[in-house]
């Protein structure tokens, strides 16, 4: 089959998205979902499975009795290493072209770190997991960075929620020091990636993912095709403007969403609430220094049923949940998946940003949209972003037994 380029090439791209996407499927599944001739179906699949991208993973029987072959994507064809930085962490992710994590690592960064040992430690992690790595070999390698990113180029513009982060020379930092291509990309974009191919966006062509953690960024998928918008700045879900005479915020604007419900504005909340004494069990967490509670802790407090670390997470709740009825008015997603380290901090936060959705949205539209939480913890953008570094391998734009090629596709895959 002709790679790339062509109506082969059309249905080469077709098929192997259309398996990454679902996971899994049958020849019958793939000819029907594109009115395909089941014959030139299974002489593509064959193709792919001489070149090694597809295999086998089990037969299924189909309701008129028949058993067929289930293909999956061949995990052991190449491998991806994802890294993503975000303003209190790195984590890095090795993992194949089936998603599947073969390995991992991660440092905690503290706010306020020079860039340069950020760089460094990134780089750390990355050389770490490559060396230790043999197959399948490493074809690739993505970072991604919150904040607005040039993906032609692979840089890094700006992130508001890393101190001195301007114009960071991604690809070029990282290829030098890696020796395979490298991505660049919007870690909410990395993250709903991550949604789509393996988490609770999977099947789902119009959704948006939300990352709520120490910022607060979305991705969206419309009619299956990830969104960077005219000048690759969408998804700034967290700088939309909930109170035009609000508190100032890291972007220059006053009254965005992050100063109410971020990490780190629920964090300066808390602290403001220490010193006026309205909580002793957040006093004790911190041991009695009001600028080191996190947000973490106020989920740790609200756990343990303190009204005030509630009421906390209950604001920012709504807050999200208001923002996200906008958001869903606009777009009609059938899946909102709720990510982020504010999250995992328990029940309370989420149910608020349901009611808040349920109360907000427009009716008609809310009814058959799910509010789903992500399950890939805190490694789903960096493993988006393996993923997203691998497509050129599906594409057929980059070869896998070179891997050589340097200019990266920023095609959004659709
Ligand atoms: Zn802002």
């Amino acid at each position: 089959m002709t790679r790339g380029t062509g109506a082969q090439g059309a249905a080469r791209r077709r098929i192997l998205s259309f398996i990454r996407d679902n996971g899994e499927a049958s020849r019958g599944e793939i000819a029907r979902a594109f009115a395909m001739d089941k014959k030139a179906v299974s002489v593509a699949v064959e193709t792919l499975r001489a070149e090694g991208l597809l295999a086998v993973s089990g037969l299924r029987e189909s309701r008129a009795g028949r058993r067929s072959e289930s293909l999956s994507l061949n995990g052991g064809h190449a491998a991806a290493l994802g890294i993503d930085l975000g303003a209190t962490h790195v984590i890095g992710v090795l993992a194949d072209l089936a998603g599947t994590v073969l390995d991992r690592a991660s440092y905690e960064i503290r706010p306020g770190l020079p860039v340069d040992l950020i760089l460094t430690q990134m780089k750390t992690i990355a050389s770490r997991l490559l060396s230790a790595r043999r197959e399948p070999v490493v074809r690739a390698a993505g970072v991604c960075v919150p904040g607005f990113i040039q993906p032609e180029e692979g840089i890094s513009l700006v992130a508001e929620n890393i101190n001195g982060w301007r114009d960071v020379h991604i690809r070029e930092v990282f290829q030098l020091e890696l020796g395979i291509p490298v991505q660049a990309e919007d870690s909410s974009r990395s993250f709903a990636a991550a949604e789509r191919w393996l988490g609770q966006a999977r099947g789902a062509a119009d959704f948006i993912a939300v990352d709520i953690g120490y910022g607060i960024g979305m991705g969206m998928y419309c009619g299956g095709v990830l969104q960077r918008g005219g000048s690759w700045k969408s998804g700034e879900i967290g700088h939309t403007v909930m109170d035009p005479e609000g508190l100032p915020c890291a972007c220059g604007g006053r009254g965005c969403l992050e100063t109410i419900a971020s990490g780190r504005a629920i964090a300066r909340q808390a602290a403001e609430g220490i010193r006026a004494g309205r909580s002793t069990l957040l006093r004790d967490l911190t041991k009695g220094i009001p600028e080191a509670v996190t947000a973490q802790d106020v989920g740790i407090a609200a756990s343990m049923l303190d009204g005030y670390a509630i009421s906390l997470l209950v604001d920012a709740g709504s807050a999200v949940g208001l923002a996200l009825a906008n958001a869903s008015a606009i777009l009609n997603p059938s899946v909102v998946v709720l990510g982020g380290g504010l999250v995992s901090s328990g029940r309370v936060f989420v149910d608020a940003v349901k009611d808040a959705v349920r109360r907000h949205l427009m009716p008609g539209i809310g009814q058959d949209m799910r509010i789903l939480v992500s399950r890939l913890g805190a490694d789903g953008p960096a493993r988006g972003m393996a993923l997203m570094a691998l497509e050129g391998i599906l594409e057929g734009t980059r070869s896998a037994a070179a891997g050589t090629r340097t200019s990266v596709s920023t095609s959004d895959g659709g």
